[in-house]
């Protein structure tokens, strides 16, 4: 039975823990180029559920999962993505001192059959290193597709170790790895070292990093003009005329914002519905539990504590942010999973070269699209520590996915409004594709005045492998992005929304004199927010919202009802009532829509950030530097519009 645990690496040693445990009979690392489906290889011999996606760099922290197999226990260690071991990024680092320092008893590469022979160099550095290996063919149903066909005995004769054709996805292959592994760990299979391969190469010496990649490049291509045959001359031609059309200059970028605007479309139409189902479903209860309450009489206060505050905050959560949650990343996930998201990269690069920052920062962007954090930890894909310190503090102009809905939410309610519904629809769509637009603009501006003053750097090459298209398996990316990424919103719902509920509610009715502690805040806070066309309470939203961005709009909301007594606000006609009645206007939006873009990270990007620059200064200019652009664009956009409006 293969296990479920994950460990993550601890960040100096980058070593997981088990490697010291006691608790496995072996242990195993999984190495590979990026993108030759390693991820899915460590998930099917786990039983893990590490995030897979059909573009380069997306490993980048260490994990490690277990398997039980034959009554053994073997502990895998996925490491990162690298293309050489012969260059100094920082993957490449640490596969290469882990392979070189630790103890492990067998190393799977993991290798694409499609373009074996650049593969195949990579596999041979590390044979330089480690002896014991099994070399894994994987995405050989592609390569049969392609006409390539590999003679894997004649492989391993050549390598002198076991090799395996598999098809992750399908788990062909699997099962045989699993036998090979145990076979090598017990030692009743044996892998030799070809002496004359690596005879005068050291792979740790840096001096000799050309000389070594050219080695072993040469030696790869001699291996395989005897083991592999190429039975079609033009490989993967459709895959080149459709590069053709979404990477032209013509056609790439509009492209790219129909197939966005499409995304935001299908999401403003689809949430509607779960949405106004669940607003239903959670009035109902909520009716109940005032009637249960009441009957067992519970007393007031504590009723309106659980209900009004607890209770209220988490339906919005639900009813209102998870919608569009559900619907927009499986979409997403299938367009990462087809290949397109490093195009998108491609078709950006000159515009992100341009501002001093990195072609990859592009991806990054996309990463924190779903959570901040995340884009943040990605940015390690980016080689040069300047251009990545870039790619770090702009990462937060990305909505991630505890904005997007607050942001579809106030364009719903004061832009879209319209009596034809899939005419609003569109209207959000265009509106939040046009915000899009606006959040990577602010990137570029900000990653160029960061490139020409604090982070300044040379710019360096971009070398982003473009992979081939392939059909995104819908059904499995539907279940895995739907149930992982809801099941996150929803833990996040319960774990920050329902106490912040509680916070507030208990600061909303706790008083001192005359008034509440939260009048008192928001009193305080309330002629900056009027300067900056928003007032003391979205202020103090935004400031006790640090933890998750998701409680910014539920606490507007009982920072609103705080005296008045509480209706349901789990409909957006209903909320627009609430907003309006409290002077907000078509400014206030506005000001709302670029505050809830430009402001301090979350608590855990800001954590996030901490880590991956090591740096208290970087962390702190990370919260300050959007913070400080939102209030003064807030300022000036008010200003202006109250000029005309
Ligand atoms: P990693 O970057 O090496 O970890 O690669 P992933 O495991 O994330 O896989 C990259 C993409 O290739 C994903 O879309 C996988 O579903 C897909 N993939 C992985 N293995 C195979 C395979 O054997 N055949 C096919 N057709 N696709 C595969």
């Amino acid at each position: 039975m293969n296990g479920g645990f994950a460990l993550f690496a601890d960040n100096k040693s980058h070593k997981p823990a088990c490697i010291q445990s006691s608790e496995f009979d072996y242990k195993i690392a999984l190495v590979g180029n990026p993108n030759v489906g390693k991820s899915t290889i460590f998930n099917s011999l786990t039983g893990l559920k590490q995030h897979t996606g059909n573009w380069t760099g997306k490993t980048v922290d260490l994990m490690a999962g277990k398997l039980e197999f034959d009554n053994k226990k073997f502990c895998i260690i996925d490491l990162p993505g690298t293309y050489s071991l012969t260059d100094f990024s920082d993957e490449e680092t640490i596969t290469r001192d882990f392979l070189a320092d630790t103890d492990i008893d067998c190393t799977v590469i993991v290798i694409d059959s499609n373009v074996i022979e650049r593969n195949l160099s990579f596999a041979l550095q590390v044979l330089s290193i480690q002896t014991n290996c099994i070399l894994c063919l994987n995405l050989s149903d592609e390569a049969l597709k392609n006409g390539i066909l590999i003679d894997s005995e004649e492989l391993s004769m050549y390598l002198g170790i076991p090799v395996i054709t598999t098809c992750a996805t399908k788990n062909d292959g699997i099962n045989e790895l699993k036998k090979e592994l145990l076979q090598i760990c017990c030692g009743t299979k044996k892998c030799f070292r070809i002496s004359r391969y690596y005879e005068g190469i050291d792979i740790l010496d840096k001096d000799k990093h050309t000389e070594n990649t050219y080695h072993f490049s040469l030696l790869a291509d001699e291996i395989c003009k005897k083991c592999v045959l190429y039975c079609k001359d033009e490989i993967s031609s459709s895959s080149r005329k459709i590069d053709k059309l979404l990477t032209s200059k013509l056609t790439g970028i509009p492209i790219m914002l129909i197939l966005l605007g499409v995304l935001f479309w299908l999401t403003a139409v689809g949430a509607n519905y779960p949405s106004s189902w669940l607003s239903w479903i959670f009035d109902s209860v909520k009716e109940w539990l005032y009637f249960f309450f009441d009957s067992v009489r519970l007393p007031q206060l504590f009723t309106e504590f659980i209900i009004d505050g607890v209770y209220t905050t988490l339906t919005w959560v639900v009813a209102v942010m998870l919608p569009p949650m559900a619907i927009f990343f499986p979409l997403f996930s299938l367009l990462e999973d087809s290949g397109y998201l490093p195009r998108i990269a491609f078709n950006l690069d000159k515009y992100f070269s341009g501002c001093g920052a990195h072609g990859k920062q592009s991806l990054t962007m996309a990463m924190g699209i779903g959570c901040n954090a995340c884009g943040v930890m990605g940015c390690r894909i980016i080689e040069s520590p300047k251009e990545r310190l870039i790619a770090i503090i702009t990462n937060n102009f990305m909505p991630c996915n505890g904005r997007l809905p607050t942001l579809i939410a106030v364009i719903t309610m004061f832009f879209a409004g319209s009596s034809f519904a899939l005419m609003s629809s569109f209207k959000v769509a265009f509106i939040l594709l046009t915000i899009m637009v606006f959040c990577v603009l602010i990137s570029l501006i900000t990653s160029k005045l960061l490139s020409l003053t604090v982070a300044k750097s040379k710019p360096s090459g971009f070398a982003l492998e473009l992979p081939p298209y392939r059909k995104p398996k819908i059904i499995k990316t539907l279940v895995d992005s739907l149930f992982n990424r809801t099941l996150f919103v929803l833990l996040r719902a319960i774990s920050v929304a329902a106490p912040a509920g509680a916070v507030i509610w208990i600061m909303a009715n706790t008083y001192i004199a005359d008034s509440t502690i939260l009048s008192y805040c928001t009193d305080f806070l309330d002629p900056l927010g009027r300067l900056i066309g928003l007032d003391g309470v979205i202020l103090m939203a935004f400031i006790i919202g640090f933890p998750a961005n998701e409680t910014v709009i539920p606490i507007i909301i009982m920072a609103y009802t705080a005296s008045g007594t509480l209706t349901d606000y789990t409909s957006l006609d209903q909320l627009y009532l609430l907003l309006t009645q409290n002077d907000w206007s078509i400014i206030t939006a506005v000001c709302m829509i670029i505050m809830c873009i430009m402001h301090f990270p979350c608590s855990t990007t800001c954590l996030t950030i901490k880590k991956e620059t090591g740096s208290i200064k970087w962390t702190v200019a990370a919260m300050l530097l959007p913070t400080v652009m939102g209030l003064l664009l807030c300022f000036l956009t008010a200003n202006v519009m109250r000029v005309f409006i």
